[in-house]
C-alpha cells in the first residue's frame, strides 16, 4: 500500500510526469516531501563522504570544493522552497480576493451596490489608490463615471462622460469566440497599462487569465479594439482627475464595449500579474452582475407600469403612497386629484374599443404634461386616473387640476378619427393634517369627483374639509 502511494507520488512529481492543475493536493504534497527526502539523502551522502575524508586525513581541495557546493545546494534549495511558498501564498490570496468579490457581487441588488463591491474588493486586493467604474447604462447615451479614492472616509464622486468623446463605443462590435465548457481554456485577454509619463505612450501589459464567468470574450483579432476603448476611457479619466499610473480593463457586454474599470496609483510601482488577472476577472463579473441587476430593475419597472399609457399603474401608486406615509413629517401635506373621463362608454360605442384605447393614451399624455415634476400621476383603472401632489401650496392643487382639464379638452384627436371633444371631470382633495391618511384623502377626492359629474362634468371640484 505504502509502495503504491510512493508510486503515485513519483507519478505526480514534476520530475517524472507533469500533471498540471489536475493533480490531487495530497499527491502534490507527497511529491514535495519526496523531493525533500531525496535531496536530504543526497546531501547527507555528500556530507558523509566529506566528513570521512577529513577523518581519514585524505581531505583535498576537491573535497573542500564539494563541501562548499553542498552548502550552496542546501541554501538554494531552501531559498527555492521559500520563494515557491510565497508564490503559492500569493495565488491563494488572489483566489480568495476573487472569491470575496464574487460573493459581494452576488449579494448586490443595485448598480450602486455592484460598484461598491467592485471598488472595495478590487481596490484592497490590488493596492490601488483609486478605482473608477465607467459604464453605459442600458438605453442611456452617456457614460456614468463612479470614481472612488481608497483612502478611508472618501466619498464616491459621480459624473458623466459623453460617449462621442470616446469614439464609436456602441457601434464597434467585437466578435465573440465560444466559451470552452470545461472552463479550463486559457484565453488571452489583453489589458492595457496606461502610464501618464511625459511621452504619454500607453505601455501594454498583457496577461494570461482564466476567462471570467458570464462575459463575452473578444476574438483575439478584435481584442485590440476593446483595449483601445478601455485606454481611451482611462485617458479621459487621467485628464479629468489627474491620474498617473493606470491599469484598465474593458467592460464587454453582448460583444460591445460598454465601459471600463480603471485602477490608478499615485506611485509608479508596477502592477503585478496578479492585479492584472484580478482586474480582468472583475471586469467580466461586473458586466454580468450589472446586466443581472438592470434586467431585474427593468422587470420591476414593467410590473409597475401601465402598458397602455406608460404611466405608473395602481400597484406602483399604492406602494408609493405607503412609502410617502411612512416617511411623512408633521409639516408634510399631500393632495389628490381624481380624474375620470366623461361619457367614455360613448367614445367606445361610437368609435370602437381600439380608438378608445388611443384616446386613453392621449389623455394619459395630457395628464403627464400638465403635472409638475414632483407630482405622481397614475392610471388608477379603466378610464380613471389619479395624481398625488406633494406639499402643494394653497391653490396649486386646483391649478394643476384645471390645467389637466383644459389640456385634455384641447387635445386634438382628429388623427385618431375622433371628432367629438373628450373631457374629464376632476375631484381635488387636500390633506389638512399629517394624521390624515392618503386613502382618506383619495376618498374625499372621489366624492368631489362625483360632485363634478353630478353638476355637469368637464369641471374641477374641490372637496371641503368638512366632507372628510
Ligand atoms: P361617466 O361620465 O359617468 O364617467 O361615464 P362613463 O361612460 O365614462 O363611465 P362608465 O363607468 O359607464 O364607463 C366607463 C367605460 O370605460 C366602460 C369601459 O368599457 C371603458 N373602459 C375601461 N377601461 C378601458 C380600456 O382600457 N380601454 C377602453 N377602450 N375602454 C375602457
Ligand atoms: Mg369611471
Ligand atoms: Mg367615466
Amino acid at each position: 500500500m505504502r509502495n503504491l502511494r510512493w508510486r503515485h507520488a513519483l507519478g505526480a512529481s514534476p520530475w517524472f510526469r507533469f500533471h498540471g492543475d489536475d493533480a490531487a493536493p495530497e499527491l502534490v504534497a507527497e511529491s514535495i516531501s519526496l523531493t525533500w527526502t531525496l535531496l536530504s539523502v543526497a546531501i547527507a551522502l555528500l556530507l558523509g563522504q566529506a566528513v570521512i575524508g577529513f577523518l581519514v586525513g585524505r581531505n583535498s581541495l576537491a573535497d573542500l570544493a564539494l563541501l562548499v557546493a553542498t552548502a550552496l545546494l542546501v541554501a538554494s534549495a531552501v531559498l527555492n522552497a521559500r520563494a515557491s511558498a510565497m508564490l503559492v501564498e500569493r495565488r491563494h490570496s488572489e483566489a480568495e480576493s476573487f472569491g470575496r468579490l464574487l460573493q459581494a457581487l452576488s449579494r448586490s441588488v443595485s448598480p450602486n451596490a455592484v460598484i461598491k463591491a467592485i471598488v472595495h474588493e478590487l481596490g484592497t486586493a490590488t493596492r490601488a489608490d483609486h478605482v473608477a467604474v465607467v459604464q453605459k447604462r442600458p438605453g442611456g447615451n452617456v457614460l456614468n463615471v463612479s470614481f472612488v479614492s481608497m483612502q478611508p472616509g472618501s466619498q464616491t464622486a459621480t459624473s458623466v462622460m459623453p460617449i462621442q468623446q470616446l469614439g464609436p463605443v456602441e457601434k464597434r462590435k467585437l466578435r465573440l469566440t465560444p466559451r470552452s465548457d470545461s472552463g479550463a481554456a486559457l484565453d488571452r485577454v489583453g489589458l492595457d497599462r496606461v502610464d501618464g509619463g511625459s511621452d504619454g505612450a500607453a505601455e501594454v501589459a498583457r496577461s494570461r487569465a482564466r476567462q471570467p464567468q458570464g462575459s463575452g470574450v473578444p476574438d483575439p483579432a478584435h481584442e485590440g479594439d476593446a483595449r483601445e476603448l478601455a485606454n481611451q476611457i482611462a485617458n479621459r479619466l487621467r485628464d479629468a482627475y489627474g491620474l498617473r499610473n493606470m491599469l484598465a480593463a474593458p467592460l464587454i457586454e453582448g460583444g460591445s464595449v460598454v465601459g471600463a474599470i480603471v485602477l490608478s496609483r499615485r506611485t509608479n510601482e508596477p502592477w503585478t500579474d496578479s492585479s492584472v488577472r484580478l482586474l480582468n476577472g472583475a471586469a467580466g463579473e461586473t458586466t454580468a452582475a450589472l446586466a443581472r441587476v438592470y434586467s431585474h430593475q427593468a422587470a420591476e419597472a414593467e410590473a409597475r407600469t401601465d402598458q397602455l399609457t406608460g404611466l405608473p399603474n395602481r400597484r406602483y401608486f399604492d406602494e408609493y403612497c405607503t412609502l410617502v406615509a411612512s416617511r411623512r413629517r408633521a409639516s408634510d401635506r399631500s393632495a389628490i386629484l381624481a380624474v375620470d373621463v366623461d361619457h367614455f362608454k360613448r367614445v367606445n360605442d361610437m368609435y370602437g374599443h381600439h380608438i378608445g384605447d388611443q384616446v386613453l393614451r392621449a389623455i394619459g399624455d395630457a395628464i403627464q404634461t400638465s403635472v409638475r415634476d414632483e407630482d405622481v400621476p397614475a392610471r388608477y383603472g379603466g378610464e380613471e386616473f389619479i395624481v398625488l401632489l406633494r406639499n402643494p401650496t394653497a391653490g396649486v392643487a386646483l391649478e394643476v387640476g384645471e390645467r389637466i382639464r383644459q389640456t385634455v379638452r384641447d387635445t386634438d384627436l382628429i388623427d385618431a378619427g375622433v371628432t367629438d371633444r373628450v373631457t374629464v371631470s376632476i375631484g381635488v382633495a387636500c390633506g389638512h393634517s399629517a394624521d390624515e391618511s392618503i386613502s382618506e384623502i383619495v376618498e374625499r377626492a372621489d366624492r368631489a369627483l362625483y360632485a363634478a359629474k353630478r353638476t355637469g362634468r368637464d369641471r374641477v371640484v374641490e372637496a371641503w374639509p368638512s366632507e372628510g
